[in-house]
């Protein structure tokens, strides 16, 4: 499972957009980009941010969505292959598959504050999918999958600290959330307004259509 190990905040900088990769920090004034708002690099690159071709806006729009779900070129690739292949918008469907991953879902139901902390807690198999463990953080739900905490996981400190902030979290409306039990559900496939990333889609099947 090949991951980008680098610093998260870097990514932010090189595309001087905030990905929110680092959960609550991001809404802090420690965030790399309230403080640098530089691209990182040497100074003397740094000077050549340049008006950029419709080429190079659309590769960013590709590292954009790339790198807020954390999925790698060729793994994307893939999912833009499959968006390709279903019917509707193609798009629209690359959104709803990246979405679907599981680890987009252990975040979106507030088990974790970011997608990369998301990553790490089924990389860890602290989560089951229809009560199986699973390791899969790009494994895709469907509608009725149950999302939950494995039973061993449930004593630990992080998961306790879920359990008192998940209390007052609003889940998206194709999600489910019993917040007792700390177990979520999928209940239909996203819809476009429900991603809460700021992408331009369109410029993305540009990108890959070249
Ligand atoms: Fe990006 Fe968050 Fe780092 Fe800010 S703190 S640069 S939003 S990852």
């Amino acid at each position: 499972m090949a991951r980008y190990t680098g610093p998260a905040c870097r990514l932010c900088r090189r595309l001087g957009e905030k990905l929110m990769l680092k959960g609550e920090r991001c809404t802090t004034q420690k965030c790399a980009l309230e403080r640098r708002k530089m691209p990182p690099g040497q100074q003397r690159l740094k000077r050549r941010r340049k008006k950029m071709s419709d080429r190079g806006l659309q590769l960013m729009e590709k590292q954009k969505a790339r790198r807020s779900y954390g999925v790698l070129e060729r793994q994307f690739r893939r999912h833009f292959a499959e968006a390709k292949r279903s019917p509707g918008i193609t798009g629209e469907n690359l959104l709803r598959i990246l979405e679907m991953r599981l680890d987009n879902v252990v975040y979106r139901l507030g088990f974790a504050d970011s997608r990369r902390q998301a990553r790490q807690i089924v990389c860890h198999r602290h989560i089951t999918l229809n009560g199986r463990r699973t390791d899969i953080p790009s494994c895709a739900v469907k509608s009725g999958d149950v999302i939950a905490w494995r039973e061993g996981s449930t004593g630990t400190e992080y998961y306790k600290m879920v359990v008192e902030r998940i209390q007052d979290k609003i889940v998206p409306s194709w999600l489910s959330l019993d917040r007792e039990n700390l177990r979520g559900q999928v209940l239909t496939p996203p819809s476009r307004s429900d991603v809460d990333i700021r992408l331009d889609e369109k410029s993305i099947v540009e990108y890959y259509s070249r």
